[in-house]
């Protein structure tokens, strides 16, 4: 299958899934994640009109980006060491990995030295515990928000959480239940932000999250094969 059909053949998955699931398909974005692929092919994936993709390295995206549309809207999924932070803020429609005091305060100063008023970010929250290296534990998270508001520019739009890699189903559900209450429990502390974002959902296990609610999935492999096979 060819990107342009693989695009295709997801998107009719993405909505099959949501019609089953009670939900509006319209209301689920699909960041298609780049990292590792070919700005050739990225043009292809923007071609069939795509516009939002993810990368997860900033030094690669850098090198990238200025040899692709200006109006694709880039999100940054990856762990993001403070040292890059000057070269997302202002670049990055969205910045899924807030997870520490350390980087909202490295975003706020950029911020602040660009002139820039808001920047849209993600709280990243590991549910699924040992699996994965970053996020904040979910017993973190309030208190982590709670300093959010000390740091204006810093624009929390929701969560975003990676799932278990794991073949057991319900560990995956479990994980994104836990990620959805944990968002809503937000909406209702935290009023003054948008929490309108729930960004959960990979090649593998897309379907769940949908099913739990999700409305950003962040998926690379399906669409773009490792291999680099067409
Ligand atoms: C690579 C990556 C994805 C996409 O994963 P696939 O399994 O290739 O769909 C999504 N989110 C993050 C944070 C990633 O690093």
């Amino acid at each position: 299958m060819n990107i342009v059909q693989s695009i295709q053949d997801l998107k009719k998955s993405i909505r099959e899934t949501a019609r089953a699931s009670g939900r509006d398909p319209e209301g689920i974005r699909l960041v298609l994640v780049t990292k590792t692929v070919e700005p050739s092919r990225i043009l292809e994936a923007y071609q069939a009109g795509a516009r939002d993709f993810g990368e997860n390295r900033v030094q690669e995206w850098r090198e990238k980006k200025p040899v692709l549309p200006p109006d694709i809207r880039w999100h940054l999924i990856g762990h993001l060491q403070t040292n890059k932070v000057k070269y997302v803020v202002g670049q990055a429609a969205l910045i899924h990995s807030l997870d520490r005091l350390e980087l909202a305060d490295a975003v706020e100063k950029q911020a602040q030295a660009k002139g820039i008023a808001e920047v849209p970010c993600l709280v990243q929250v590991n549910v699924s515990g040992k699996e994965s290296q970053w996020g904040l534990d979910p017993a973190q998270v309030a208190d982590f928000v709670g300093q959010m508001p000390a740091r204006p520019a810093i624009m929390l739009r929701g969560l975003m959480t990676i799932g278990p890699l794991t073949e057991d189903q319900e560990k995956i559900r479990e994980c994104f239940r836990r990620t959805r209450e944990l968002l809503e429990d937000l909406k209702k502390r935290f009023p003054q932000y948008g929490w309108d974002i729930l960004s959960m959902g990979m090649s593998a296990d897309y379907r769940i999250a949908i099913e739990h609610g999700s409305n950003m999935l962040r998926i690379g492999s399906r669409v773009f094969p490792r291999d680099g096979a067409k």
